[in-house]
């Protein structure tokens, strides 16, 4: 049996511990726990890295405190649009979804695009289509609304600006969610989800749903999973970047994560962190901000649940 191991994370940006009480600190925890521990269980159970990555970011995207799912932030039209993918790094094969409103998962979205249509990445309309075609509900504004949300997007409402969840003022929750694992079989995949920027228009689409740049699997090199200012992922083609330096510059899953990060990134502007698994369950986590909420566990035994450096 092969080592195995899982990885999430809830974004990365300005967290500054004195802004946080310790309430919220607990709910944060306790909600990258149960995220953590669901995909963990269906590791153990002898489950698929898919399976697990998909579990992991459901239970994140039914959290309210986190930019995805249900607690994804509003748009300059008062609405949601959302983005998700998934790959399976065994297959690399891979699913993919942007600018969809009402759907409560969108991270199964890309898992259904992946396995039940011919196609990578869906989106707007026709990707709303596809998921009522498969018989998805469509969730009322209501389910999405929140008030902290809400506050945030008036404060910015009207005006040209966006906020990245992640960079914005030092009170704000942050939030885009990911997850990566490798399995029993020693197989890794990795998903990631997002509301993508406060007040954003235009159709703006970040890294997330963006096979490459924000989430990337390959069974040779790694799993990734991105967070950070969205524009300088794509720009910088993270998550491929760090399975190209794996593979052509034989660098360990840690050392690559860590390049990309707090150099490569850095360099081009970008501010954010990343999750890493490799196919012998190793873990890397690292973040060029103040704080990133992740988690992790290893069929070794190591646990972590951090948000701060
Ligand atoms: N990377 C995401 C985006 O640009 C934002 C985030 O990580 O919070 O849409």
């Amino acid at each position: 049996m092969n080592n195995f191991s899982i990885a999430i994370h809830g974004g990365a940006g300005t967290l500054v511990k004195g802004m946080m009480t310790a309430k919220l600190e607990a709910r944060y925890k306790h909600d990258l726990k149960a995220a953590l521990d669901e995909g963990y269980t269906i590791l153990e159970d002898g489950g698929t890295a898919i399976e697990a990555v998909e579990i992991a970011v459901k239970v994140l995207e039914d959290s309210s405190l986190f930019n995805a799912g249900k607690g994804s932030v509003f748009t300059a039209t008062e609405s949601h649009e959302m983005d998700a993918s998934i790959m399976d790094g065994k297959t690399l094969n891979a699913g993919a979804v942007s600018l969809i409103t009402g759907i409560k998962n969108p991270v199964s979205l890309s898992r259904d695009i992946m396995e039940k249509s011919e196609h990578v990445f869906l989106a707007g309309e026709g990707a709303m289509q596809f998921a009522k075609e498969l018989g998805y509900k469509i969730e009322d504004a209501s389910y999405f609304y929140d008030e902290f949300r809400h506050n945030q997007w008036l404060e910015i409402k009207g005006t040209d600006s966006f906020q990245l969840d992640h960079a914005t003022k030092k009170d704000s929750k942050f939030g885009t969610v990911g997850a990566v694992a490798c399995d029993q079989e020693g197989n890794i995949a990795a998903a990631t989800s997002t509301g993508g920027m406060t007040n954003k228009k235009w159709g703006r689409v970040g890294d997330s749903p963006m096979i490459g740049a924000g989430n990337y699997a390959n069974n040779k090199t790694c799993a990734i999973s991105c967070t950070g200012s969205g524009e300088f992922f794509i720009r910088g083609v993270v998550a491929y970047d760090v399975a190209c330096l794996m593979e052509h510059k034989n660098m360990s899953l840690q050392a690559a994560s860590d390049e990309v990060i707090n150099n490569r990134i850095l360099e081009i502007g970008g501010d954010g962190g990343l999750i890493a698994v490799d196919a012998k369950g190793n873990i890397a986590m690292p973040f060029n901000t103040e704080g990133m909420y992740r988690a992790s566990k290893t069929s070794k035994g190591e646990a972590v649940i951090a948000i701060y450096k």
